[in-house]
């Protein structure tokens, strides 16, 4: 299915969505996103917006279904991390990293734990939305431990006695305080960034990206 309109993906509703948007408006797209539409087309470019769950978008851009896509280096990462594994393509050009989505994704343990490393978490069961990452971090020191996937709830999952600790994001630490739990290690840092499909495109859509970018970037650097 060939289209000569730009796609772009962005988070359709969290913490990405708002900031997303904003910074498509100030490159000049008019976007009319108040229908609750998965398309939104951007009446003076040919370009069109699609808003899908964060988690989707590195796999619509790494199989070129869209061109570009906003999206958590986090997530970026840890799609890259699981298609690598399977032996499948993964490749995208990161165009430039953004000025919001800013988290950490870390280690967090029962309050009460005397921690003094990651040594103390070797054979342990460890909750986490991010098994590729997590995996890296404990093979990089050569450590063993059981990863349990959970979508959601993490922070629960040692008080409900499923798991020793947890490997979570965190922006405050509010959360890990309010279920007993302190942040130990910090094992990723993650801003959005705008990424590009790494196969070729049609060359109307790279002059259209061509033209964007400066705007990108001078919105970037007069928010510095
Ligand atoms: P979706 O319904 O699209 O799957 P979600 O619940 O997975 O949404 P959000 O909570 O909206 O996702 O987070 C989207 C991204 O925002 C995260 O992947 C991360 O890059 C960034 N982010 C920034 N601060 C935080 C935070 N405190 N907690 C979680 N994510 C954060
Ligand atoms: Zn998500």
């Amino acid at each position: 299915m060939e289209t000569q309109r730009l796609r772009i993906a962005m988070q359709k509703s969290g913490r990405l969505s708002q900031d997303s948007q904003a910074l498509l408006k100030s490159c000049g797209l008019k976007i009319n996103l108040l229908e609750q539409r998965l398309i939104a087309h951007v009446e003076n470019m040919p370009i069109d917006i699609l808003r899908v769950r964060d988690d989707d978008i590195p796999g619509l851009v790494m199989d070129g279904v869209v061109d570009l896509g906003i999206i958590g280096e986090n997530v970026l990462e840890e799609e890259q991390l699981r298609r690598q594994a399977l032996g499948q393509a993964a490749e995208v050009k990161v165009l430039k990293q953004l000025d919001f989505g800013s988290c950490r994704l870390s280690l967090a343990v029962p309050r009460e734990m005397n921690y003094t490393g990651a040594e103390c978490l070797a054979g342990k069961r460890i909750a986490t939305s991010y098994p590729g990452l997590l995996q890296r971090f404990f093979d990089e020191r050569g450590l063993p431990f059981k990863s349990v996937m959970l979508g959601g709830s993490v922070e629960v999952a040692p008080r409900a006695g499923l798991a020793d600790a947890i490997c979570d994001l965190v922006s405050t630490g509010a959360t890990l305080e309010a279920n007993g739990l302190k942040e130990v290690e910090v094992i990723y840092r993650s801003k959005a960034a705008l990424i590009q499909a790494a196969q070729p495109l049609e060359s109307s859509k790279q002059q259209l990206i061509d033209k964007l970018m400066p705007r990108i970037q001078g919105m970037l650097q007069a928010r510095e």
